[in-house]
């Protein structure tokens, strides 16, 4: 028994022993745990407190930079401060002024002076010009301050803003820009109105007049004549402010067509052989150095360009003087032709001063020229557009009292000769009709009509029924092709078409009497009479099918050459075809 109770109490004694081995072994894991996260929770912050620092120091654009208020102690300076502003950081954590070692003496006197008086209640914020201490490049930075008062710490960022500066400046410059073109807009519309106004005074005024002394005819032809005069000179001025406009605002098309150099020097010189015969100058044409005439251009719009020199050479000399233009061919660069195209005069010559803006819209020298000669002062205008668009320039050199030289420098590309036109080989076989034959044709020929404007369909039937034509109008595109088809075949000669109609347009209505069934729609000559007369237009007119495209106000004698010449033609071919039995293929 006693046995049993001995073992009894060293069993209990080996289980006293084992619980509390046990309890001492939970414990010591707790404890081990503990221990375990702790060192973990403060691991992780010290990688948030690295994060926290990278992210300051690696920020390509701000430097931060923490003080302690009350002895301005730096607490903290991102590592950027470096690279950003070329400074050293152990200099600023040093003396937290430092900073200003970036700044010019003048902007650090500025910034301690708004410190000074700064309340700490809002930011303080200033823009600053600062200059890397390391590589010397210039920028700017945008400086802001913040204080707290609880934990009395001064937070400081200063942003590297030189590209966001430098696109403000690029914005602001755009905009000064922009406000100026619109400024000049504004001046070049009150000149326009009152250049367009005076003539059109001067019109309304003849016309009164005209009314009120009905009966005198010779008075009445003389306020005609001077009405027509008033009106061609508004007319030429609406097309020289329509070009220059749409040569500005870049909407223009240059041809690209070869033509001969030399032709068109010798076109230029028949021009003005009358005009100056007629005051007395002495003209030359000087042709030098060419071996190649061809080339490939715009020969109307140069053409344009030296019609306004020698017409400025022509009126600003006085009889007795005289003009020379010069075609001279300098150099070929591979497949281009440089050239020099100049108009010289011994006229009165130009101020220097004044030479400086003369390529400025309505610019003349004084106001004494357009009293004196006329003018509007946009001819020079839209020759330097015209040439800088063909990729040329222009010099002008002269002196006051002697005269003045336009030059024109431009590079074309060379382009193969062409048979001499249709019309010149007729000229020369002695076949071209007499203007009297042409008009004969007229006599008789049935026309089609197509305009909507009753004042101009008026003036159009009251030319041709003197020429001895039979007119039909009609209002819109959509009675043109229904009157046409209703026509007998070979009934109309000609269609005289208007472009912008109500219903169907011109155009549209061209498309559809070329489509119809019959033969003489295919023949039958169809003229564009149209307020358009740009390239496009043309090219356009000429696409759906038309002959040809006569800008308006109509110079109804060309028309009626063209109209007479198309009615002779048309009808040999309506003839042919009648003789030979051609089918309609469309
Ligand atoms: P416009 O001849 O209609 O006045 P332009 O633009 O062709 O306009 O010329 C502008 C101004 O330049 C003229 O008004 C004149 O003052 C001056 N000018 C142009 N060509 C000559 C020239 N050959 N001789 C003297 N002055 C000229």
């Amino acid at each position: 028994m006693r046995e049993f109770t001995n073992s009894l109490a060293a069993r209990a004694d080996f289980l006293l022993a084992f619980f509390i081995l046990l309890a001492a072994v939970v414990a010591a894991a707790g404890l081990i745990r503990y221990i375990l996260r702790k060192n973990t929770e403060r691991r992780g912050h010290v990688t948030e407190a690295h994060q926290l620092y990278s992210f300051l120091s690696d920020n390509p654009f701000q430097v931060y930079v923490l003080v302690r208020g009350k002895d301005a102690f730096p607490l903290f300076v991102s590592d950027n401060v470096e690279r950003i502003l070329g400074l050293d950081k152990s200099d600023i954590l040093t003396d937290v002024f430092a900073i200003a070692r970036c700044m010019e003496a003048e902007e650090s006197g500025k910034l301690e002076k708004l410190y000074r008086g700064w309340d700490r209640k809002e930011p303080l914020e200033v823009d600053f010009p600062y200059v890397n201490r390391k590589n010397q490049k210039k920028g700017d930075a945008f400086l802001r301050v913040d204080y707290s008062a609880g934990t009395d710490v001064f937070t400081i960022v200063i942003e590297d803003i030189t590209r966001r500066k430098a696109e403000e400046n690029s914005l602001r410059e755009k905009l000064s820009h922009a406000e100026a073109e619109n400024d000049a807009k504004t001046e070049f519309l009150s000149e326009m109105s009152h250049e367009i106004r005076t003539p059109m005074n001067g019109i309304l005024g003849l016309l009164e007049l005209a009314k009120m002394d009905l009966s005198n005819t010779e008075a009445l032809r003389e306020y005609l004549d001077k009405t027509q005069n008033l009106s061609r000179f508004l007319l030429n001025l609406i097309n020289d402010i329509l070009d220059l406009t749409r040569i500005e605002s870049g909407k223009i098309q240059l041809e690209q067509e070869s033509f001969d150099l030399i032709a068109m020097a010798q076109k230029l010189r028949a021009m003005f052989q009358k005009t100056i015969r007629e005051k007395n100058l002495h003209f030359e044409l000087r042709v030098e150095g060419f071996d190649i005439r061809w080339v490939t251009g715009d020969e109307m719009r140069l053409s344009q360009v030296i019609i306004n020199f020698l017409s400025n050479a022509v009126k600003f000399t006085e009889p007795g003087g005289s003009v020379i233009l010069t075609f001279r061919q300098m150099e070929k660069i591979e497949n281009h032709l440089r050239l020099m195209i100049q108009v010289r005069d011994t006229g009165k010559g130009i101020e220097p001063e004044f030479l400086t803006h003369i390529f400025r819209p309505f610019e003349q020298e004084s106001s004494m020229i357009a009293k004196k000669y006329g003018g509007s002062g946009l001819g020079m205008s839209i020759a330097d557009n015209i040439i800088r668009l063909m990729g040329g320039q222009i010099v002008i050199d002269s002196e006051v009292g002697k005269g003045s030289d336009f030059t024109v420098f431009l590079s074309l590309p060379v382009a193969e000769p062409e048979e001499s036109g249709a019309r010149e080989k007729e000229v020369r076989s002695g076949r071209v009709p007499e203007q009297e034959e042409e008009f004969w044709y007229l006599k008789g020929a049935h026309v089609l009509l197509a305009e909507d404007n009753d004042i101009n369909a008026r003036i159009t039937m009251a030319i041709l029924d003197k020429a001895g034509v039979h007119t039909d109008r009609v209002l819109t595109g959509l009675q043109a092709v229904e009157t046409f088809t209703a026509s007998e075949e070979g009934f109309y000669d000609v269609i005289l078409m208007d472009i912008q109609m109500p219903e169907m347009d011109g155009w549209e209505a061209t498309k559809q009497i070329r489509k119809l069934p019959r033969k003489d729609a295919r023949f039958i000559p169809i003229y564009a009479l149209s307020a358009n007369s740009y390239v496009e237009d043309k090219r356009h007119s000429m696409a759906v099918g038309m002959n040809d495209h006569i800008a308006k106000p109509i110079d109804f004698n060309e028309l009626k050459k063209k109209m007479g010449a198309a009615v002779r033609d048309s009808r040999n071919a309506w003839n042919a075809s009648r003789k030979v039995g051609v089918e309609h293929k469309g």
